[in-house]
Formats: C-alpha cells, sequence, structure tokens
C-alpha cells in the first residue's frame, strides 16, 4: 500500500494536483506547433488518449493567441477542453500575455525573467487570475551561484535551485506553486526529488527529462517516476520521450496503473504465449489495450470504482485456467477463439470480432 505524501493541493483549470488527488498525466505539444490546425487535432489525440494536462512552449506573441483561440473552442466543444500550460523562458511579458489568455497554469523560473518587479508582476498576475506557476529546475536551468557552489548539477544543487525559485515567488505572497526536479540521469532525478520533498510541501511534478527514445526513454522514467510514486512521492507525471507526444500519455497511464494508482480500472492479463499457442496473442492483446484507453478515461472521468480483469491467452487447453483470476477473456483455438467468463468456458467466437466481444462485455459492466 502506498502513503501519498501530503501536499498543498493546487488548480489547473478542472484539474487538482496534489493534495492526496489522483496523479495527472502531462505531455507536451512538440513538432508543427506553428500549424493551428495540428495543434487542435493534437489536443484531441492527447485528450482521447487520458492526457489530463497540456503544456505548449510559448515562443512568441503569436504562440500567445494560440491559446485564447484553444480557451474559446474549449467553450463550445469539449473535445478541446483540457487543462493548458504555458511553457515560458525568460520573457515575463508573454506570462502576462499568456495569463490574459486564459491560461490555466505557467511554467516558468522566476530566477530568469529578471528583476524583482518582473517577477512581482506575473506573481500578481497569476494570483489575481488563480493561475498557478510550475517552478521547473533541471542542469540547464541552475542559477550560475548555485552551480559553483555544486560544480556540478547534482541532486543537491537541483534542490537548492527549486527552493531558490520557490522563494522569489513566496517572497510576493505567491503559493500556487508546483515545482519540478528534472535530470536525465535517473538516480539524480530520483535524489534531487527525495531532496526537495523533505524540504516543501508543494506538489511534485516528477519525470525524467531528456529521456531518450520511446524504449530507452521508457525504462529510465519507469524507473525514475516509479521509484519515487512507490514512495508516495509526484503528484504529476511526463514521461519526456523521444516520441510522439500521444505515446508519452499511455506510458504516463501505464506507469501509474503497474503501481495502481490510476484509481480501480481494467487490468489486462495477457499469457507470455509459447509452443502451444494458436493465436496471434501479442497483436490482439495490444490492440485491446489501446481500445479500451477511452473507456479507462470515462471510468475514472466518472470517478467510478471499478475493477475488471480481462485476459487474452493463447490457447484453449490452458489458457481459461490460467486465467482464472480473469473476469472474462479469451483463449486462442485454431479456427475461433474460447470465450469464458470466471474460467468457464461460454461460447466460440470468430478471431476478428476477439476485440469486439470483450469490448462490448466490459461496456456492458462499466456501463456509462
Ligand atoms: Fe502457453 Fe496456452 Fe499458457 Fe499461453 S495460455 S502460455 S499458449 S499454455
Amino acid at each position: 500500500m502506498i502513503t501519498r505524501r501530503k501536499t498543498k493541493e493546487i488548480a489547473v483549470g478542472d484539474i487538482k494536483i496534489g493534495g492526496g488527488n489522483k496523479i495527472s498525466v502531462q505531455s507536451m505539444l512538440n513538432a508543427n506547433q506553428d500549424n493551428f490546425d495540428k495543434i487542435k487535432n493534437k489536443i484531441i489525440e492527447l485528450k482521447q488518449a487520458g492526457c489530463d494536462i497540456v503544456r505548449m512552449a510559448i515562443v512568441d506573441f503569436e504562440h500567445v493567441k494560440y491559446i485564447a483561440k484553444l480557451k474559446e473552442l474549449a467553450a463550445i466543444d469539449k473535445n478541446y477542453d483540457i487543462a493548458l500550460v504555458a511553457d515560458i523562458h525568460f520573457n515575463y511579458k508573454l506570462a502576462l500575455e499568456s495569463a490574459h489568455a486564459g491560461i490555466d497554469k505557467i511554467r516558468i523560473n522566476p530566477g530568469n525573467i529578471g528583476s524583482g518587479d518582473k517577477v512581482k508582476s506575473v506573481a500578481d498576475i497569476c494570483k489575481a487570475k488563480k493561475i498557478p506557476i510550475r517552478i521547473g529546475v533541471n542542469g540547464g536551468s541552475l542559477e550560475s551561484q548555485i552551480l559553483k557552489k555544486y560544480g556540478s548539477p547534482t541532486p543537491e544543487a537541483l534542490a537548492e535551485s527549486a527552493i531558490y525559485n520557490i522563494k522569489l515567488l513566496e517572497k510576493y505572497d505567491f503559493t500556487d506553486i508546483i515545482v519540478a526536479v528534472k535530470s536525465s540521469d535517473v538516480d539524480k532525478m530520483i535524489q534531487a526529488n527525495l531532496i526537495l520533498a523533505e524540504m516543501c510541501e508543494y506538489p511534485l511534478h516528477i519525470g525524467v527529462t531528456e529521456a531518450g527514445t520511446a524504449h530507452m526513454g521508457l525504462i529510465k522514467n519507469s524507473i525514475g517516476i516509479g521509484s519515487l510514486l512507490q514512495r508516495g512521492i509526484g503528484d504529476t507525471i511526463r514521461v519526456s520521450l523521444t516520441a510522439d507526444p500521444v505515446t508519452e500519455v499511455y506510458e504516463g497511464i501505464s506507469i501509474l496503473k503497474s503501481l495502481g494508482l490510476y484509481g480501480k480500472s481494467i487490468e489486462i492479463i495477457s499469457c507470455p504465449t509459447c509452443g502451444r499457442c494458436k493465436t496471434d496473442t501479442i497483436s490482439i492483446a495490444n490492440e485491446l489495450e489501446k481500445r479500451l484507453i477511452p473507456i479507462e478515461k470515462k471510468i475514472r472521468e466518472n470517478k467510478k470504482d471499478i475493477k475488471i480483469k480481462i485476459a487474452v491467452m493463447g490457447c484453449v487447453v490452458n489458457g481459461p485456467g490460467e486465467a482464472r483470476e480473469a473476469d472474462f477473456g479469451i483463449a486462442g483455438g485454431t479456427e475461433k477463439f474460447l470465450f469464458f467468463k470466471n474460467g468457464e468456458p461460454v461460447e466460440k467466437i470468430p478471431k476478428n470480432k476477439a476485440v469486439d466481444v470483450l469490448l462490448e462485455e466490459t461496456e456492458k459492466i462499466v456501463n456509462l
């Protein structure tokens, strides 16, 4: 049983971060951010995949206009309604304009936007509009005095930089803060968060940055994010990958599910296959996993307490028995699949209908 670290609760649009709320999954728009249609389409894809919060790099004032346009769209079409974060470096005016445009959260490091007046103006508008600020520290963002003190981006240096930036905001009575300390080095990222978790009560956004490809990056993030979550640390996650942002969302959800932190939901039990396997269990299990995501999202949104285990097994001889703890499932045959419930055979179904039958059975139980 994981006991979550106690933190302040911070609202990002409709999403609540920290304070014992469910751990939210984030991703970030990447290429093609200058094409509004592509942004719109990606927002829909991300939302359907289960993403809770989308971050956009706000590089210039044209990008600020996209925030307003997306918020207008969201007001009339809920497919576009998702919590938006403006990622801003150095230019405090972009932060002010993003706040006016209706952004839900701003990621900016007060330490790199200049004078106290500028920090105060950002803190003031965010306070007035109830927009939280996420401080995002990484090896490349360390203040020169901290880097000089530690000699390199050590975990202590990363945590100290986070505290330094927190204090810059607290000085102006701003405490709607979420903090991230990231590194591409898994151990450093873990250690930095362990230190920071002891030093503040703000929710933590966790992830391994510049983690690499969908394969290696996932392994690094699973270890980094997973180690912290298992200790109860982490309130929102991003699995940074050199891949489609939608993949980041799928993998983030999978990490949460593997630790039982995605809420009670659906679990697939699938056999590793062996010489007795009569079908392509691998592609069926993968297809089922993808097509279950919108149903799982509905369960989560409706705060339903549902636990379903679905089995995809390679052979009828051992499959139903091996998957005894499943509520229902299929087992591969030469021509048809056996559909079974609680280990007992129900009927034979055509192979091309296998995933449909499993989804229909799921929908019946979920009943949303
Ligand atoms: Fe092998 Fe059948 Fe067991 Fe799958 S269910 S591992 S195919 S014996």
